[in-house]
């Protein structure tokens, strides 16, 4: 019996991608056995973070970084050294903001799910123009005496409501207000590591546990020294925010050695695979009369990473949930994305063998 089937949990075939609820990604065996290792002796924790974070900055060619429980802790973390400022009472104080800067602007257009990690540190949300619309000059008109840092998340770049970072990056820069990025599942391209650094991002905060195929839990982020070292003193172990939000020595361990193999892979090659599962799928379900499916990139926020090719699927007598869910139901499950009024799948976590079964399941409910 399979590890999770003696839970009567069954395992599914993803072709949804690194999303959290169906178990994020796969990790290298390399990882594993550096985790393994990992657990067979007692470490100075404190000492292992600041060294993996050295490693990690090195590898991403970033000033420093700092290592956290994932993407979301990050936030929180982040967030919690642009209120602290690495004060030790302002650290013990926190979420309780009194006397410190307490805002984090966000462009409306960026406001999503994960931007509650950015309240959890005590910050309030201000939001700047609306979804569809925000200007520079709304943006410096909001700034004031409270604003704390600014939060903006990559993923909604392309909304008609954003504003390039660069633009909102050389606007606030001059009041020394420190711009977070969420940038967790913007990988690949590996160039993504520096290019918002780059574009004048202070704080940009990173999943270890998507496309990097570290633990799930783990994530980091990289910026500048100062700043950094602020995130640490606000991260676990210390008594702080980051405290509820624990990395352990073998996820330490696993997450550099994923960020190791991650920043080596050949993309070239394995964009290649995923177009050739795609096509794959497209050409297999366009055989169905009814169907027809297309490759495609996406085209809403979220949907991450951008780059990747997905086979875009409809049905006439089907909608994209009922044919979502129909998947879900199959034994195996199959896990697939619905996006617009298509169902999407993704081809960034599936194994060679996973291929024919997702293709046997998707013509079984499609011709049903
Ligand atoms: C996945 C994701 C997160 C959370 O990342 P974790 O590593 O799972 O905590 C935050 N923001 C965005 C945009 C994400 O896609």
């Amino acid at each position: 019996m399979g590890v999770y089937e003696r839970f009567g949990v069954a395992p599914l075939i993803n072709a949804l991608g690194t999303v959290t609820v169906v178990g994020g990604s796969r990790m290298d065996p390399r990882v594993l056995e550096a985790m393994a290792a990992a657990s067979g002796s007692f470490v100075d924790v404190p000492l292992l973070l600041d060294r993996a974070g050295t490693t990690i900055a090195r590898l991403a060619g970033a000033e420093a970084a700092c290592v956290t429980s994932g993407a979301a802790a990050g936030l929180a973390v982040a967030t919690a050294a642009c209120l602290a400022h690495g004060d030790p009472e302002r650290i013990r104080q926190l979420p309780d903001t009194t006397g410190m800067r307490d805002q984090a602007l966000v462009l409306a257009a960026h406001r999503m799910v994960y931007d509650q990690a950015v309240r959890l540190a005590g910050a309030e949300l201000v939001e700047v123009g609306t979804s569809t619309s925000t200007t520079l000059e709304q943006v410096d008109a909001a700034i004031t005496d409270r604003t704390a840092l600014l939060f903006y998340f990559a993923g909604a770049s392309g909304m008609p409501g954003s504003l390039p970072l660069r633009d909102v990056a050389a606007l606030v820069k001059p009041h020394g207000i420190p711009l977070v990025v969420d940038a967790a599942a913007e990988l690949p391209p590996v160039g993504n590591l520096t290019s918002f650094l780059a574009d004048g991002a202070d704080l940009v905060v990173f999943s270890g546990g998507k496309e990097i195929g570290g633990p799930q839990s783990s994530g980091f982020i990289l910026g500048t020294e100062p700043l950094i070292t602020e995130c640490s003193l606000t991260n676990f172990p210390n008594h702080s925010i980051g405290r509820s939000m624990k990395t352990d020595k073998e996820t330490i361990v696993g997450l550099v050695t994923a960020v190791e193999l991650f920043v080596q892979r050949d993309y070239g090659a394995i964009f290649a695979r995923w177009r050739r599962l795609s096509e794959s799928v497209v050409a297999a379900v366009n055989e169905v009369p009814g169907c027809t499916a297309r490759i495609g990139y996406p085209t809403v926020p979220g949907i991450q990473p951008r780059e990747i090719p997905r086979a875009y699927i409809d049905q006439a007598g089907l909608t994209a949930p009922e044919l979502r869910d129909r998947l879900l139901r199959r034994k195996p499950p199959v896990a697939v994305g619905v996006e617009g009024g298509s169902v999407a799948i993704n081809p960034q976590c599936l194994a060679d063998d996973e291929l024919e079964p997702l293709i046997e399941a998707l013509v079984s409910e499609l011709s049903a």
